[in-house]
């Protein structure tokens, strides 16, 4: 594993640190500027500050200069995750474009799409959702219902999604409907991913409501909705293949940013036991709580040591593949057990938790409910160690 940063790392990370330092205004990296604000204006700010920071050349690190991009290295990439989450950043406004379909239309797109769709996700003019999810179809993808018919030179959508991130908000869709029936083949056949306009009337966005009170994620019916044929990813009939080739690219990421965030929040839940008054005396005496912390920081510090390893990998120029599933395990179980030791030193009343100086508790109850559904997004926990038992380590199915 190699720990050493080139003179071009340096530099690139000393630029961002200048940059975030004069323009993340200190109000923004605290908490409080957030409390109170709706979910739509806490929107509008986060895409105004991301489209600023994209003008000064700080989106896409990774991705090639000729969409845009910073042409940047794996470990460039690391860096910027790791001074965003230091500087308490605005995380970003289009996640699933910017995670997967910039890079699919990279790969695959027509030179239309690649034209049109690139710059203005990049720059958060376009906010991109991703259907994939449906009331019958999580886990077991192909179980999807979605129907989408060729009428001339349109598709007629109906159906619905459902955990769609960003449905009050996004502009735009990447989904999976049937474009024609898989009677008698494999349930995979038949698919197609299709790049829907949410601004139309067959298009209904409900938001959902979440144990934090936010409403990130939301609900999307079709009936009758249009989507122009040539507004086919991949070629029709090829949607499974382009499915699996989009959540591919989360592979290989390192979880550096994420180990410096949850950090940051375990040292929060350590001071916050020192002040909490339990049985007589302080939280971090009870040998129970000393436990749990000390599990959690184990943990995370494996979580920094996998990251950099992995990040070593990559920049060596390996395809992780499915070892991916074991970054996605590592992280999202290291942020559950901060957020479990949190809820242990202030019992129950962690949801309504009494203020204490110097802390945020809003924002660790806000962060300890949001860390139960990151072990089930983007697969969950029994569904990664699957992938990791068969397709890692080639356990029997
Ligand atoms: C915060 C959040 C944001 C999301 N955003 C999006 C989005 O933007 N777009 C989108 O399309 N979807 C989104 N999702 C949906 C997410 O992808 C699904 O929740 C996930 O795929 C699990 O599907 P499910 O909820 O239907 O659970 P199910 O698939 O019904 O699983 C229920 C339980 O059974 C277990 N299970 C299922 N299959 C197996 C198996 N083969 N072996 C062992 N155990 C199994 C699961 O691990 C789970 O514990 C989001 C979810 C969350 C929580």
């Amino acid at each position: 594993m190699d720990l050493t940063f080139s003179p071009a790392d340096e530099d690139f990370r000393s630029e961002l640190r200048s940059w975030l330092d004069a323009n993340l205004p200190t109000e923004m990296r605290q908490p409080a500027f957030w409390a109170g604000k709706s979910d739509d204006e806490q929107f509008e700010i986060r895409r105004e500050w991301e489209q600023g920071k994209a003008q000064a050349g700080f989106a896409g690190i990774q991705w090639p200069t000729e969409y845009g991009g910073r042409g940047g290295t794996p470990t460039m990439k690391a860096i910027y995750d790791e001074e965003m989450a230091k500087a308490n950043a605005p995380s970003t406004v289009n996640p699933l474009g910017l995670a997967f379909l910039g890079p699919t239309i990279m790969a695959i797109g027509t030179d239309e799409q690649k034209r049109d769709i690139i710059k203005p996700l990049l720059h958060c003019e376009t906010i991109w959702c991703q259907g994939f999810s449906e009331p019958g179809a999580g886990s077991d993808l192909a179980a999807l219902q979605m129907r989408a018919e060729p009428q001339g030179d349109q598709y007629v959508l109906n159906g619905q999604k459902i955990w769609t991130t960003n449905a009050m908000h996004g502009d735009k869709i990447f989904t999976l409907a049937r474009t024609s029936s898989s009677e008698g083949q494999k349930k995979h056949a038949g698919i197609s991913m299709l790049l829907v306009d949410m601004h139309q009337d067959g298009v209904d966005a409900r938001p959902l409501k979440q144990m934090t009170g936010a409403s990130e994620f939301g609900e999307v019916f079709f009936t009758d909705a249009l989507c122009p044929q040539d507004e086919v990813l991949g070629g029709e009939g090829n949607g499974w293949q382009v499915a699996m080739l989009l959540l591919s690219f989360e592979r290989g990421s390192s979880a550096i940013g994420q180990y410096t965030e949850f950090r940051h929040q375990w040292d929060e839940v350590a001071r916050l036991a020192q002040q909490v008054q339990r049985d007589g005396g302080p939280a971090s005496a009870d040998p129970v709580i000393r436990q749990r912390l000390a599990s959690a920081l184990v943990d995370l510090e494996c979580l920094k040591y996998h990251s950099w390893h992995i990040l070593s990998e990559v920049s060596k120029g390996k395809d992780l593949g499915f070892e991916a599933s074991m970054t996605k395990m590592a992280w999202s179980e290291a942020f559950r057990q901060v957020s479990d030791a949190y809820e242990d030193v202030l019992g129950l009343g962690f949801q309504v938790p009494d203020p204490q100086p110097g802390l945020s508790l809003e924002e660790l109850t806000t962060l300890a409910m949001w860390s139960r559904s990151c072990t089930i997004w983007g697969g969950s926990q029994q569904v990664q160690r699957n992938i990791v038992a068969e397709r890692v380590l080639g356990l029997p199915r």
